[in-house]
């Protein structure tokens, strides 16, 4: 579904490149590549010979470099970008990355996205100890704990504040003789490297940037990894042995543009599988499958393929509609789907449908998708979820972070059915799931965190722990 609509969003798209003499017109191409998981907030750093130069404001990424100058300014051959969807911190500039530290020795940028779990014991402990924050966003506490660190060495420092912070997260740091990339010990975020013709190094959330600007993909960043990229080339070290991957599954269900690949795996190839399992768990008669445009389009690719039924365009998205993201009412939001989508009553009409989404989050978009596939004539609808049921909330970098908000998390599947107004609902099983998105590891779940579906977190929660089972109540388990 349309990102905004679903309130279903992804933290934050980053961006990094070393040894380009356009480098920051290469972030803003790469960052554009990057727009779908932030519209909130962007900016772009640069390294002009160890001078930091920077541009960050609120709104899209061509809102914010409306004007040539604000993106000529920023000369030089390294530099680091960030688009932002606010999990943490409130909207406002001071919140928009990257952030840009000066000392009287030193100065060097940050661009971070996830989310720690361990901010605010952090924060205030930081405080105590005299740390003055600029902006209410969890992501400057690495910067605090690099400067404040008693190690010797920078990398040292570096490596010290990366063990300190928890939760999910892919740092950029951005200093006058080098760029460093930083992954969580589990790797929630994805982030890859990749190559230049004349030999410059990119760093991007997503593999998508680096065909934009003709960039190799040469592997994927480890969790626990740091990479040092200066001058000399690329250096590999990490700040942790205590490693398991489990990146977040939402990337290939839903955040993750079809284009990209994340640990071998394409994101499109991975949602047409997850259509053709989802067509193998289904157990209802029907005429066609329709999917919900955009991110829903490849598993009904694959549903349509395995179960032989025609695959229709049955629902046409209006790309032309002003963003809803911050609309803050339940009201405005069911505009917001009259606004976004249209049921094609032609291809509907006098037809039982499967309709095919890659998620359902509170329900309301989903109900009123099967209001409009009926008003257009569709005799039945049956909805089919690429997805298991999210019925927990995310810590790691996603804006759902109550039960609450949760349809799955407080009705069964035969309540949800209901609520939603269609003739059956099916939702991918989470072996299903797993099986379909198939990175080659060893790791548990196939190397994917799937605590959203079935609240077993990879890692403590920390400050969010007592939140968390406060709020279990006696609902301990969907599934269990
Ligand atoms: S809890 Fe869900 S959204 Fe969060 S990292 Fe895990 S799979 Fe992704």
């Amino acid at each position: 579904m349309t990102y905004e609509v679903k309130s279903l969003n992804e933290e934050c798209g980053v961006f990094g490149i070393w040894g380009h003499p356009d480098a920051a017109k290469l972030t803003y191409f790469g960052l554009h590549s990057l727009q779908h998981r932030g519209q909130e907030g962007a900016g772009i750093l640069s390294n002009d010979h160890g001078q930091l130069k920077r541009h960050r404001d609120m709104g899209l990424l061509s809102e914010v470099f409306r004007e040539p100058a604000n993106l000529d300014k920023l000369t030089g051959t390294g530099a680091i970008g960030h688009v932002r969807y606010a999990t943490a911190g409130e909207a406002s500039v001071d919140n928009i990355q990257p952030f840009l530290f000066r000392f009287h020795d030193m100065q060097f940028g940050l661009a971070h996205n996830g989310n720690l779990t361990n901010a605010e014991s952090l924060k205030q402990e930081l405080e105590q100890r005299g740390a003055i924050f600029s902006a209410t966003s969890d992501s400057e506490i690495l910067a605090h704990l690099i400067r404040r660190s008693h190690n010797p060495n920078l990398m040292g420092k570096i490596k010290e504040a990366l063990s300190l912070v928890k939760g999910g997260f892919a740092y950029l740091l951005l200093f006058e003789d080098k760029l460093i990339a930083a992954l969580d010990p589990n790797g929630f975020r994805p982030l890859s490297i990749g190559k230049m013709a004349n030999g410059a190094v990119v760093v991007s959330s997503e593999t998508c940037a680096f065909e934009v600007i003709g960039a190799e993909w040469i592997r994927d960043v480890k969790p626990g990894e740091i990479v040092i990229i200066d001058d000399n080339g690329i250096q590999y070290d990490s700040y942790t042995n205590d490693t398991q991957l489990a990146i977040c599954s939402m990337e290939y269900i839903y955040f993750a543009r079809p284009d990209s690949n994340i640990h071998g795996v394409n994101v499109h190839t991975a949602r047409k599988r997850m259509g053709a399992q989802l067509a193998r768990e289904f157990k209802h008669e029907a005429d066609i499958v329709v999917g919900v445009p955009n991110s829903s389009l490849s598993a009904a690719m694959g549903f349509a393929e395995e179960s032989g039924l025609p695959n229709e365009m049955g629902l046409i998205k209006n790309q032309y509609t002003q963003r809803t993201f911050i609309q803050p009412t339940q009201e405005l939001r069911e505009q917001g789907v009259r606004m976004k989508l249209s049921a094609v009553s032609g291809v509907v009409k006098g037809k039982r449908v499967v309709m095919i989404d890659d998620s359902i989050v509170r329900g309301t978009t989903s109900r009123r998708i099967v209001q409009l596939l009926k008003e257009a004539g569709a005799t039945e609808v049956h909805v089919a979820i690429g997805s298991p049921a999210l019925a927990y909330p995310c810590f790691y970098g996603i804006d759902i972070q109550t039960r609450q908000e949760l349809i799955a998390a407080n009705h069964t599947v035969e309540e949800t059915c209901q609520i939603i107004g269609a003739d059956s609902l099916t939702y991918l099983s989470i072996d299903g799931l797993i099986n379909s998105i198939g990175i080659e590891t060893d790791a548990p779940n196939g190397g994917l965190c799937v605590a959203y579906f079935d609240g077993d977190y990879p890692t403590p929660l920390y400050d969010y722990e007592e939140e968390y089972r406060r709020s279990l109540g006696d609902k301990t388990s969907f599934y269990k």
